[in-house]
């Protein structure tokens, strides 16, 4: 295993998955991704913290963090990774903390990392959960996330990836008990996604946020996206005064953080790309504005010209 790419993920380790060589693609056959870092957030709470970079075939679409609560009737996993053997990767780093068996999926997003594992764990007898928008984004996006997953991650990376919808959805609110785990489900976007939603844990205080909160990465603001509504979203995530947030990429951490690197961003941003608007300025005027307060995040040279461009085009029609 590489030393960078440890280091990259054992801050907070409690348990870095998997002596295995750093070369996935060398190895077809390899379950674990050696990247995915498996951090105890609380008593049986789990992030399973993936890259922070594109999608490739190393990391099998799994350049994201994923949620996990361990309860007395299975596993509950937030988000079921970007391909089938994403999926794999998932369930060989649970096994790493726990023997239950994933009973319970759900996908926070549309996004493909949120739900191109489903079908690996449906077949396994899982639940799967998410919002109704969620699953009509899905419904609408998913072939050509699926294109894109291919292009990315390479045929060897998609193959035994079926694309599948959660069976059961839920308009904007749902309470479920696992064993003696008390869940509830919000569907708060757009945020990154139309239908993005978060997993509350009551009574251990814990958000599971998906797309809507980014950490240590510069969050993307894309075609589907509403950085305005993002905000509300966030709000309605803050509002929980959680004692731990799980977010939808980097480790878990604060809100604090959360606010700082998400919340405070997609303000700075609008604020920026606002003031071109209101000078008559173009797109090209819009992705220069001034980011630098935001550089230290990870892929920040890759994303934030595109993101200023993309709030520019939706704040012209607000
Ligand atoms: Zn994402």
């Amino acid at each position: 295993m590489s030393i960078a790419a440890s280091l990259r993920n054992l801050l907070t380790a409690a348990v870095l998955v998997a002596a295995t060589p750093a070369f996935a693609t060398e190895s077809p056959d390899l379950a674990v991704h050696p990247d995915l870092a498996v951090h105890k957030v609380a008593e049986n709470v789990y992030a399973l913290v993936g890259p922070l970079e594109q999608r490739s075939p190393a990391n099998l679409g799994n350049n994201a963090t994923f949620g996990a609560v361990v309860t007395d009737a299975g596993v509950i996993l937030i988000d079921s990774g970007g391909s089938a053997r994403g999926a794999q990767a998932i369930e060989a780093a649970l096994a790493s903390v726990t023997d239950q068996p994933v009973s319970v999926v759900i996908n926070t997003g549309g996004q493909d990392h949120r739900w191109f594992g489903n079908a690996y764990f449906k077949a396994k007898g899982a639940r799967i959960i998410a919002s109704e928008a969620a699953v009509a984004d899905q419904t609408e996006r998913g072939d050509g996330q699926f294109a894109v997953m291919r292009t990315l991650i390479g045929e060897d990376g998609v193959a035994g990836t079926t694309l599948s919808h959660a069976p059961e959805t839920f308009a904007d609110a749902l309470e479920v008990t696992i064993g003696s785990t008390r869940l509830e489900l919000r569907k708060v976007g757009p945020a990154h996604t139309p239908g993005d939603s978060f997993v509350w844990l009551p009574d251990q205080r814990v958000v599971f946020t998906g797309d809507i909160v980014y950490v240590d990465r510069m969050l993307g603001v894309g075609p589907q996206s509403d950085s305005r509504t993002w905000l509300e979203a966030f709000a309605a995530i803050a509002a929980l005064k959680p004692a731990h947030v799980v977010p939808g990429h980097g480790r878990a951490t604060d809100l604090a953080q959360a606010e700082r690197e998400t919340r405070d961003y997609l303000i700075h941003l609008r604020a920026k790309v606002g003031a071109v608007l209101e000078a008559g300025g173009d797109e090209t005027a819009a992705a220069s504005v001034d980011q630098a307060a935001f550089s230290h995040l990870a892929v920040f040279d890759e994303i934030s010209r595109r993101n200023a461009q993309q709030v520019f085009m939706q704040m012209e029609w607000e």
